[in-house]
């Protein structure tokens, strides 16, 4: 939590022109529109826990079937524990796609509370600004769609706490699962958002087609 990944992702789509497929954006979407996915969420992420592995395999194994994602995606905060990523694993298998990357952005934890603290995010789009180091142009107001940034319910001290145990103990694992496969790519978050992604270009390949 908070080292960036959303940002990145939101980047890297344009680049790439591909799907960006964040399960924290669906599951924040289907929560305002009080769908029963977003009824059934909602007290987990308040409290900065997982939703349950039934709710979050469904959704993203629905998404992944779309047409749209035939080209390619991008996948955001999936898979977060062992059981997901053997999960995603089994949907890519079935729908005959080849996972080619896996980004890991880490960050020192000393600056994480500082970055979800002051992050600011759009309830239209998803978009992430933080209020001191990357700033919307407006302050307050979304760059893209021009909608009044909030404050997540989840971006508090307590919340984070929660999340960075989760992380610790569920999501962690995962990197080396994908280490084992060879498809881990370790990225250092602490920069601006900018010189990360020049980073993980160059890596991806994203300017050599
Ligand atoms: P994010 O926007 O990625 O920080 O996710 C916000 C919250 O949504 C998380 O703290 C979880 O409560 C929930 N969430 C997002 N992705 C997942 C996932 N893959 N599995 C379970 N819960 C998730």
């Amino acid at each position: 939590p908070g080292a960036g990944k959303g940002t990145q992702a939101a980047l890297i789509k344009e680049a790439y022109n591909i799907k960006h497929i964040s399960t924290g954006d669906m599951f924040r979407k289907a929560i305002s529109e009080k769908t029963p996915t977003g009824i059934e969420a909602k007290s987990y992420i308040d409290q900065g826990k997982l939703v349950p592995d039934s709710v979050t395999n469904k959704l993203v194994r629905e998404r992944l079937s779309e047409k749209d994602c035939e080209n390619g995606f991008l996948l955001d905060g999936y898979p977060r524990n062992l059981a997901q990523a053997e999960e995603l694993d089994k949907i890519l298998k079935d729908l005959g796609i080849k996972l080619d990357a896996v980004i890991n952005v880490s960050v020192d934890d000393n600056f994480l509370i500082e970055r979800i603290t002051g992050r600011r995010t759009c309830t239209k789009c998803g978009a992430s600004y933080h209020i001191s180091f990357n700033k919307p142009k407006v302050e307050g107001i979304c760059d893209d769609c021009k909608t009044p940034l909030i404050s997540r319910v989840d971006d508090t001290k307590e919340s984070y706490e929660t999340r960075y145990n989760v992380y610790m103990t569920e999501t962690k694992p995962v990197i080396e699962y994908y280490k084992n496969l060879g498809k881990l790519i370790e990225i250092d978050g602490s920069k601006s958002p900018e010189e990360t992604l020049k980073v993980i270009e160059n890596i991806l390949g994203v300017n050599n087609g």
